[in-house]
């Protein structure tokens, strides 16, 4: 028999676990109440205000999707542009601006903004139905094809975007056409009604959003009716194939099972369903045992935009969209508030470092739809997309950030990610006023000076990040002999005094990473981090070329602030060596030659804004891991020049030895002469010193069924002689062919230069992979 005590603190332990009440659940503290004032999120949030929101919003209205939120309203006249989901992408930008109003009060945004919400509530039914490309194209066909069409998708996102819009302004205009959209959808599904889940998930988790702003139970009930009516079908790409409480693998699309996950989450966070949270443990260790990169990157395959098998985790050809990363960020947030463990916010916070921000430039305006761990250089951020789903989801969750910093549980208080800036919370029903000063994520000491209105007791809970191996902890000065317990938080319990301060030291060593024997693309080879960064190599930094190097195991490595560098990073430095081939087809053959060099990685968010080129994450520890590149040639020593180019393709295309795969290889830095079309260009090696010069090889860029470069209608070689271009003598034949290298042999002769003059076809352009130059 248990005595009375301990059932009554078994029953204060269940009242306090059950999620049931709000009260008893861990939450979020909102982003509203967080003031970051770091140098690493602060400007990115500038940024986001300043040039993505702008030119997010100029894109919508250049694309058609604003316009066809007007022809359905009947306030113009035209026809439905674009793909069937575009509506989601203006909810999206509008939650993202709603947040950014939330920080920053901007009268003129706010202006427009409604305008905006006037000609989507325009464009809504008299029976509250809102999708204007079915309103437009497929009136009749409203709600036929779930599986593929995405009106419920987008229908969440408009949750999304009202709730956010009524949280940041108070207003109810957007929020109106929310509930009446949803009290729609809700007398639409149901058991005795029409029965159907969305193939793209998104609505279960704006459902619990809509409930908890607006108070109408109906509607957490509809978002749980749509998980649990999952699994009727065959469909893995959608995540329907099982019923959800029974599936333990991910598959399928990697953005649709992310949504998925964190409605799930919602859902148990507020039921304690069993069953849920059970399933959301299975793939939650299926995700990060078996199928999540390094960077926080998910989805390894371009063919599904999503999983494969276990272990399966491609480098060059990872997709890792940036909204799956995203995607993680939210479910592992949702982990996080169901369970407290410190494991749940490691993820979100290797995601939100690295996989998230790669996917916007630091301009602001250019994004990447995919993440390749690997890259040959032809690879590069786009202003936009046909689909473009990632660029406004990047903008809704930069403004964000600052609600990812802190948690509460009754009289606990969680410090989950550290970044400069000031908060206003309540812990235990005492407002508590937090300063964070840090240089994080380039150092590991945070100092908090913690601020309760009057003294207070609670618990400080300090997450110590799987990274990092040793932490020391001072409270007032001095130091506490504490560890980080099993849920990963050195917890600091005490009657707070208002101005005590706490230091905390986290070590942040450079560290080597190797993953799992099973992941084939990283056999041999390491990625370097530091704190929660991944590191790259990239060509920029590296003398042209980083496929080729290796990078011993016990080469030590050094960090570098460099403020001048990409907004300011950490950068590291070790000895390295690249692999130099031999000139030979043979069998057997000496081993390659390698030269050591000194090599330089970046944090990888911040690759690919500098001259195209390689990159890479994983770095062999051997050269015989590395690629060889094509021999040198005279050309490696020259300086190139020519005609026009135009970026990001680049003139060091032309010799930094990159063997193309044929003449429409993309993944590969390329020079071509593009926009000139039709013209005669010329590209140029010119030599210090004379060089005696007998042959040329060039292998023409030419992307037919892509884009519009040809190999060039005509071509000759010319030297410089006596200040003038003249064209070689005994020339054999000038070759036009693709895939190959064209190989060109004339008189030998003494120049110290050399160039190619193209006429380009009627109406194309062209250009050039490699060019080589063989001496005698
Ligand atoms: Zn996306």
């Amino acid at each position: 028999m248990f005595g009375l005590s301990v059932l009554v603190a078994l029953f204060a332990l269940l009242l306090l676990a059950a999620p049931g009440s709000a009260e008893a659940r861990r939450q979020a503290v909102p982003f509203t109440e967080v003031r970051l004032t770091d140098d690493f999120w602060r400007p990115r949030q500038e940024t986001n205000r300043a040039v993505t929101i702008p030119h997010a919003f100029q894109e919508c209205e250049d694309t058609g999707r604003i316009r066809n939120f007007e022809i359905a309203g009947k306030l113009a006249e035209g026809q439905f542009e674009g793909i069937y989901f575009n509506d989601s992408d203006v909810y999206k930008m509008l939650e993202g601006i709603a947040y950014d109003l939330a920080l920053h009060p901007d009268p003129a945004l706010d202006r427009r903004t409604d305008e905006l919400i006037a000609k989507i509530a325009a464009a809504q039914q008299s029976d509250g139905y809102l999708n204007t490309y079915f309103t437009l194209v497929e009136p009749d066909n409203r709600w036929t094809n779930l599986p593929v069409m995405h009106e419920l998708y987008c229908s969440g996102h408009l949750f999304e975007a009202a709730v956010a819009h009524h949280q940041a302004t108070g207003k109810r205009n957007l929020l109106e056409v929310a509930t009446r959209l949803a009290d729609h959808i809700d007398r639409t599904f149901g058991d005795d009604r029409l029965v159907g889940v969305p193939g793209h998930e998104e609505i279960e988790l704006a459902l619990v959003k809509l409930a908890e702003e607006t108070g109408e139970d109906r509607y957490f009930r509809l978002a749980q009716w749509f998980i649990d009516r999952r699994g009727s079908s065959d469909r893995e790409y959608c995540q329907d194939h099982l019923p959800v409480r029974e599936q333990s693998e991910l598959v399928g699309h990697a953005v649709r099972a992310m949504y998925l996950y964190s409605g799930m989450a919602d859902v148990a966070l507020r039921t304690g369903d069993a069953g849920l949270i059970k399933a959301l443990d299975r793939l939650w260790e299926d995700l990060t045992q078996r199928r999540l990169y390094v960077t926080g990157g998910v989805g390894p395959s371009a063919h599904n935009e999503g999983f494969t098998t276990a272990y399966d985790l491609p480098n060059e050809s990872a997709y890792a969209e940036t909204c799956a990363a995203i995607g993680l960020v939210l479910w592992s947030q949702r982990m996080f508030l169901l369970h407290g463990r410190s494991e749940y916010v490691d993820v979100l916070e290797r995601a939100l470092y690295n996989g998230v921000i790669s996917g916007a430039a630091l301009t602001g305006d250019r994004f990447f739809y995919v993440n390749p761990l690997a890259s040959r250089g032809g690879h590069h951020r786009q202003p936009w997309f046909g689909c473009a789903c990632c660029p406004p989801n990047v903008l809704r969750l930069l403004p964000q950030i600052g609600g990812l910093v802190y948690a509460t549980l009754g009289s606990a208080l969680y410090v989950n990610l550290y970044a400069q800036g000031e908060a206003s919370v309540s812990v235990g029903g005492r407002p508590v006023e937090i300063m964070q000063r840090t240089n994080y994520p380039w150092s590991g000491e945070v100092k908090l000076t913690i601020s309760p209105d009057v003294a207070t007791t609670f618990d400080l809970r300090l997450r110590v990040p799987g990274w990092c191996e040793a932490a020391s902890v001072k409270v007032d000065g001095e130091r506490l002999e504490a560890q980080p317990g099993a849920d990963g938080y050195l917890s600091v319990s005490r009657t707070w005094q208002p101005g005590d301060t706490v230091t905390l030291k986290l070590d942040m060593p450079v560290r080597r990473i190797a993953a799992h024997p099973r992941v084939a693309a990283d056999l041999g080879r390491v990625a370097l981090m530091r704190g929660p960064l991944v590191y790259c190599l990239e060509a920029a930094d590296n003398d042209g070329a980083v496929l080729d190097l290796a990078l011993p195991r016990h080469a030590d490595l050094k960090p570098e602030w460099r403020p001048d560098l990409l907004g300011g990073v950490m950068t590291l430095h070790g000895k390295g060596l690249r692999r130099e081939q031999c000139e030979t087809e043979a069998l057997y053959r000496p081993v390659d030659d390698e030269t050591p060099i000194d090599v330089t990685a970046i944090p990888y968010y911040a690759w690919e804004h500098r001259e195209a080129g390689e990159m890479a994450v994983w770095i062999p520890e051997t050269t015989a891991l590395a690629e060889a590149k094509l021999p040198p040639t005279l050309a490696q020593q020259a300086e190139v020049r020519a005609s026009h180019v135009h970026p990001p393709d680049s003139l060091r295309a032309a010799n930094d030895r990159v063997e193309p795969k044929a003449s429409g290889d993309l993944t590969i830095p390329r020079f071509t002469w593009w926009d000139h079309l039709g013209t005669e260009e010329w590209i140029a090696y010119t030599f210090r010193e004379p060089r005696r010069v007998h042959c040329v090889e060039v292998y023409w860029f030419d992307d037919t069924g892509v884009g519009g470069c040809r190999v060039p209608a005509a071509w000759k070689v010319e030297v410089l002689q006596d200040g003038e271009w003249r064209e070689v003598t005994g020339a054999s034949p000038y070759g036009v062919a693709a895939d190959t290298f064209n190989r060109v042999t004339f008189e030998p002769v003494q120049t110290t230069g050399l160039r190619l003059l193209a006429q380009l076809q009627d109406g194309f352009s062209g250009g050039v992979l490699e060019w080589r130059v063989p001496g005698e």
